[in-house]
């Protein structure tokens, strides 16, 4: 493709986008109906030997990769987490594409580092976290756990498991709830602990971690001659929104020199908003915090912020210095490289700054306050109506409820029958959940174009296939 042919291909593109945005993505089913293989069977055996037209690959994406996917942007999904994606973000991502930079040092893009590290700066301070802490955009919450789990190890064999291993080490454990998200454990596994070193502290009525608990589980691994090395908890578990009580878990790591990681992937978006921050209360007794402005920030995926309360520790745990990453400036300037896995790194920091200039910070609070007021209202209907009941929340913008029918067991097996119809509908999108050991259907609030008439047009869809099934 020369460049004539870019400009001009880039423009067409652009309105595709700018039409998907404006409410061309209703036109699709939220989820497709589709069975496995449909689309590969839809793709040549193998690359075309000569290049071909952008016309012809642009009709392709439209026409078989559009309609075969599930719309994380359509504004009745309410799935799992949102991944907002919003125009500032995609014209930040579009030049990051151009660009093409490595943002692996400060010398190999001065002014991408810097960026970063004032954005994280602007976002730490808007969001109440302690104002002494360091950032670092990672690509994925799942990355930024690993990461604490890994200065957890090192600190917990005084810096040595980098060198030696785990050999001669007391065995290490770590502690999280049973709501956590599955990245503890992969974390787990890849920093070489094992599943079974990985403790799952019991939950109070609320689904939270019970701190009394893991008081009582960190005393029996002390007192049997293993040390505790971290524990992770979570502000808005993926399930319901549960909340472990920082501050009490806080005082507990510190009286043993455990370090505190603590996983808000999805509710640390919230923070901008300061009538949420007791969630986070007792944060500064913690090492770390993850938060994704990728799912609920107006920032399209990847882009995940990790922030550490001793930048020494992460670094310690991750530089290596080969004589080639070696630059006049190193030690004087940030090197993101050491801040995490990857060596090279993209312009991810972009997108935060067009995102958090373009919508202001008061812009960003409305639209979280939005989403938190519209799953406020959609909870009074839901506990107003005798075929449902609210089993969770609403805990920010989530809410988990399930069919109220005769007796327990039909109700639980007319809400696994409602998700199922509901997601083959196409109509919106819900995730099924378990909470207590019984069935329930999560539904969180949270997509860039969603409304208020969204969120009730889905609620009445929901309710006519409900009275579509028996019982
Ligand atoms: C979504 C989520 C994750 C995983 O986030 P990734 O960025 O996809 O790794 C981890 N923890 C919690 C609490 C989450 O909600």
């Amino acid at each position: 493709m020369d460049i004539k042919d870019f400009r001009k291909n880039a423009h067409d593109m652009v309105d595709w986008m700018a039409d998907y945005m404006e409410g061309g993505v209703r036109d699709f089913p939220v989820r497709p109906v589709i069975t496995p293989g449909e689309i590969k069977a839809k793709l040549p055996a193998a690359a075309p030997i000569e290049g071909e037209s952008f016309g012809a690959i642009f009709k392709d994406f439209k026409d078989i990769a559009v309609p075969g996917l599930t719309h994380w942007q359509h504004p009745r999904f309410f799935g799992y987490f949102p991944a907002n994606s919003s125009p500032p973000s995609v014209l930040a991502e579009m030049l990051t594409a151009a660009l093409g930079v490595n943002v692996m040092m400060w010398e190999t893009s001065p002014a991408a580092t810097e960026i970063e590290e004032q954005m994280l700066e602007w976002l730490r301070d808007m969001s109440g976290l302690p104002h002494d802490w360091q950032g670092v955009i990672q690509d994925t919450a799942s990355t930024a756990t690993l990461c604490a789990v890994l200065t957890a190890r090192e600190r917990a064999t005084a810096w040595q498991s980098n060198s030696t291993g785990m050999r001669d080490q007391p065995q290490l454990t770590y502690y999280t709830s049973s709501e956590s998200h599955s990245s503890v454990m992969k974390a787990i596994r890849i920093a070489g602990i094992g599943d079974e070193a990985l403790r799952s502290v019991p939950l109070g009525d609320d689904l939270a971690m019970d701190a009394a608990a893991l008081k009582g589980m960190i005393a029996d691994d002390i007192l049997a001659g293993r040390k505790p090395a971290g524990i992770v908890a979570t502000v808005g578990t993926t399930s319901t929104g549960a909340v472990d009580p920082i501050r009490a878990i806080g005082e507990i790591a510190n009286t043993h020199n455990i370090h505190f990681h603590v996983d808000s992937a999805w509710a640390g978006s919230a923070m901008i908003c300061p009538e949420f921050r007791s969630m986070i209360d007792g944060l500064e007794l913690a090492d770390s915090f993850v938060s994704n402005p990728h799912k609920w920030l107006m920032t399209n995926f990847d882009c995940s912020v990790y922030y550490v309360k001793d930048a020494e520790a992460l670094k310690r745990t991750f530089s290596i210095m080969p004589a080639y990453l070696k630059t006049k400036e190193t030690g004087t300037v940030t090197d993101y490289r050491d801040w995490g896995i990857p060596l090279g790194r993209r312009f991810r920091a972009m997108k935060l700054w067009f995102v958090m200039r373009s919508y202001g910070v008061s812009g960003l609070q409305k639209i979280i306050r939005n989403h938190i007021a519209w799953a406020g209202e959609l909870a009074e209907i839901i506990k107003e109506d005798k075929d449902f009941e609210i089993v969770t929340g609403p805990n920010l913008s989530l809410i988990s409820f399930r069919v109220v029918a005769g007796d327990e067991r039909e109700s639980d097996s007319l809400t696994e029958k409602l998700v199922q119809l509901v997601n083959d509908d196409g109509y919106t999108y819900l995730t099924r959940t378990i909470v207590k050991g019984r069935p329930a259907i999560r539904i969180q609030i949270g997509q860039t174009q969603t409304t208020q008439s969204d969120v009730q047009d889905a609620w009445k869809h929901i309710t006519s296939l409900r009275n579509t099934l028996n019982g």
